[in-house]
């Protein structure tokens, strides 16, 4: 026979191409390519043990398989392929006449190990090409699948029909760039990779975490699992080579119904929820619900209405008293604003946190920055008695650059000496943007502006926020004014300490949210002297806080 090598380099690239692809038993696509390659060399059986490749541990899955063919193939003319060497990464393969008689030709077996060669190659070739793909799929640091194995995890899971029994949640851990700062980010990758861990393994059924990149992620679990899924993800303690940090995250968890059609439309829900979580209800996790919908809709419209309404001048700006509780004297007020729309009064929480989804917040604080001013400049040249007024800053603010210089800007356009305003700013903005909060309270601290710490003890206290920073204010949350003062609570310790610290960096302290006499007293005996709540007074129109300061 002579010997067509063009035709032999032809069948050989066919059956290397469809060997690599081998991933069931008796794969018909080798069959296809292998069955011309036996005709040309004659052989009547091939056998098989090919899947080293294909298998995480690298050991053969199945049993050797053999094709038969008849007719042109010699019948005593028989190949067997057999994994001989493993050597940690690939395997390599030898073929092997597996029986009848040794009647191959000198050329003939050149080409068997030609054929065991390229096999080998192939081998290689398949096993890298799947360690790409795989390498491709997973995140190497914290060893977990990306976003894309989520999708295909679901589409498995609906085309198994059982999609209903399970529940989907995408969360974000809460401040982690601290810990990457804090500790090295070999440090904080281990922790952030413990913590995951941790939660596959609190999760007894079927799962399936997934990275979305940086400190995202995205999970399904099986609807059973929901309560250890919120309690985990609602804080754990990872403990780490003497390092013990608390990992928390906010979620947007959904319970998959009937109408999810695709995988996509998990993805869509529960990035909405999150989304709602974080900037609409400020909670630590929210449930998806069909009226988010109606909700975002209701948002846009806020967004959309936003600059006619500020163009209009709906916005208000309303006054609440701060006191001195031993003789409750007014000693300043805070500027709290109002969206007065067709005769009703809209709270700021119905609109600030839409507008915080754009610069639109940034819009309205300097507006209320201007009215304040104005009314400020008003009362001075009425001759009337003028107390500090704060006025709240989004942290939407942090990114401009100018920030400063628009504040100082209006407040010296309407000649207001900078001793009769504060700005507050919430504690939450510190794990953000650092540098840029420290820039403009320095700014304005060097400017004679006062700057106030608000909601303290709500979002991340950090030690560094308060001590490298000179704030003027502290403001404790509401959330730490006991509701009884027989209250001996954690949190009334908490608060005892907070005054005591606020008052050792020489920064005052102000107690918000107070609604009683008792809550006062006990305040006054723990050395906090000052207050704001509707035990005093509830923010009002500029009209009646006039005539309050009047009546001073
Ligand atoms: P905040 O700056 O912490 O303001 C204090 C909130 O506590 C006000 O809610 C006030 O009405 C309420 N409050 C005062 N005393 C009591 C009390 O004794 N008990 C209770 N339960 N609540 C009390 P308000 O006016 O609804 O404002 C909510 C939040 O909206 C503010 O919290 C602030 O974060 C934001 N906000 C209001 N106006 C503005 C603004 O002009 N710009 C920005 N960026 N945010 C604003
Ligand atoms: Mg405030
Ligand atoms: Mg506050």
């Amino acid at each position: 026979m002579d010997f067509d090598y063009a035709r032999y380099v032809t069948l050989m690239n066919e059956f290397s191409n469809t060997c690599g692809k081998i991933r069931t038993f008796r794969d018909p696509e080798i069959k296809r390519s292998i069955v011309p390659l036996c005709e040309f060399l004659r052989i009547a059986a091939f056998e098989v043990t090919v899947d080293s490749a294909n298998s995480s541990s690298h050991k053969p899955l199945m049993q050797p398989f053999f094709y038969y063919f008849k007719g042109t193939a010699d019948r005593k003319r028989a190949l067997k392929i057999d994994e001989t060497i493993y050597d940690g990464s690939v395997a390599h393969y030898n073929i092997l006449p597996s029986f009848g008689e040794p009647d191959w030709s000198e050329q003939e077996l050149e080409q068997i190990r030609a054929l065991e060669k390229q096999v080998a190659m192939h081998s290689e070739r398949g096993y890298i090409m799947k360690l790409a793909e795989e390498k491709g799929r997973i995140d190497e640091t914290l060893e977990i699948y990306l976003l894309p194995y989520f999708f295909e995890y679901i589409g498995r899971v609906m085309a198994e029909g059982k999609l209903d029994k399970y529940g989907a949640v995408y969360f974000n851990l809460k401040r982690f760039s601290l810990v990457n700062e804090y500790f090295s980010r070999r440090v904080a990758d281990d922790i952030m990779r413990s913590y995951i861990r941790g939660l596959e393994r609190s999760v007894k059924g079927d799962k399936c975490i997934c990275r979305v990149g940086g400190d995202n992620f995205v999970m399904l679990y099986e609807k059973a699992d929901l309560d250890t899924v919120v309690e985990y993800l609602l804080g754990k303690k990872v403990k780490l080579n003497g390092i013990e940090v608390n990992v928390s995250a906010t979620a947007g968890y959904c319970t998959i119904t009937e109408d999810v059609r695709k995988p996509t439309d998990v993805m869509d829900r529960i990035s909405e929820t999150i989304q709602m979580a974080r900037t609409v209800y400020k909670k630590p996790y929210a449930f998806y619900d069909p009226k988010m919908a109606e909700q975002k809709k209701r948002m846009k419209e806020i967004e959309n209405i936003f600059p006619e309404a500020i163009k209009n001048e709906e916005f208000k700006v309303y006054y609440q008293p701060k006191v001195r509780i031993e003789d409750g004297k007014i000693i300043g007020a805070e500027a709290l604003c109002r969206w007065v729309r067709n005769g009703s009064i809209v709270p700021p929480m119905q609109f600030i946190p839409v507008l915080e989804r754009s610069s639109s917040i940034c819009v309205l604080d300097f507006y209320m920055l201007e009215h304040v001013c104005c009314d400020i400049r008003r009362w001075l040249d009425e001759g009337r008695k003028v107390v500090k007024v704060s006025v709240n800053l989004s942290r939407m603010h942090l990114g401009n650059e100018m920030l400063l210089e628009n504040i100082l800007g209006i407040i010296d356009r309407h000649g207001v000496p900078h001793e009769y305003l504060e700005i507050e700013l919430t504690e939450t903005s510190a794990d953000v943007d650092f540098d840029e909060l420290k820039n403009i309270v320095n700014g304005l601290h060097e400017s004679n502006v006062s700057t106030a710490v608000d909601d303290f003890g709500t979002g991340f206290s950090s030690l560094k926020l308060i001590t490298e920073l000179p704030w003027g204010v502290l403001k404790i949350d509401k959330s730490f004014i006991p509701e009884d003062s027989n209250e001996h609570s954690k949190r009334e310790k908490i608060l005892r300490h907070i005054i005591t610290m606020s008052n050792d960096l020489g920064m005052e302290c102000i107690a918000e949210g107070v609604e009683t006499l008792d809550q006062a007293r006990l305040l006054h005996q723990m050395e906090c002297y000052l207050a704001q709540g509707f035990y005093y007074a509830k923010p009002m129109p500029c009209e009646d806080y006039e005539k309050n300061l009047m009546c001073e």
